[in-house]
């Protein structure tokens, strides 16, 4: 898994941003972080750990725990594992440029948990095919939620949506402003 994407876009004697290494994870489940970015837009980035990086998916709108809510998720370029701790802000000039929190963290699996490497496996397949179940056990976010690639769109356009289980709610998730790190919150919701 290479990250030329990532790195292509950002200048690492500028940003704090982590550089492009590919990490080989051996842990025992698979990571997910989503992070809020004032961005020109605001955003938060769903990132999903497979392959040693960060698969990752900019949510306009963000999560919804309610499952009649379908979130518009934009493909965007693998982010490196150890992305999944930064928090700082992306100065001036640099791609992406504006503070960044971690909003929600935790480990996630598939509809069948089994080892890593099975799951792995389901989840890698389940990318390529253009739809991922998965279970989140995060601080915001937990129970099930599908992630599915709308084909007939020319952009990488995809759909975040909660499953109907006991974590399924009417309540506005985003309203839980504060990273689960260190508690801040965005200063500006856009940049600029
Ligand atoms: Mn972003």
């Amino acid at each position: 898994m290479k990250l030329t994407k990532y790195a292509e876009k950002r200048h690492f004697d500028q940003t704090p941003e982590p550089d492009a290494k590919v990490k080989k994870k051996s842990g025992k489940q698979h990571l997910f972080v989503i992070q809020k970015h004032a961005a020109r837009q605001l955003h938060y980035d769903f990132r999903l750990e497979m392959e040693g990086v960060l698969k990752s998916w900019a949510v306009p709108k963000g999560p919804s725990l309610d499952p009649s809510q379908k979130r518009l998720a934009v493909r965007v370029e693998d982010h490196p594992f150890d992305y999944k701790d930064f928090e700082g802000v992306i100065p001036e000039g640099n791609y992406g440029a504006g503070e960044v929190i971690v909003w929600d963290e935790g480990v996630y699996t598939t509809l069948e948990a089994g080892s890593f490497q099975e799951e792995e496996k389901i989840l890698t397949e389940a990318l390529k095919k253009g739809r991922l179940e998965i279970i989140l056990f995060g601080h915001k976010l937990k129970g099930s939620f599908s992630l599915v690639k709308m084909h007939r769109d020319k952009e990488d356009a995809w759909l975040l949506v909660k499953k109907q289980d006991e974590y399924a709610s009417t309540e506005d998730v985003t309203k839980l402003e504060a990273s689960v790190k260190t508690g801040h919150k965005l200063k500006k919701t856009t940049h600029g």
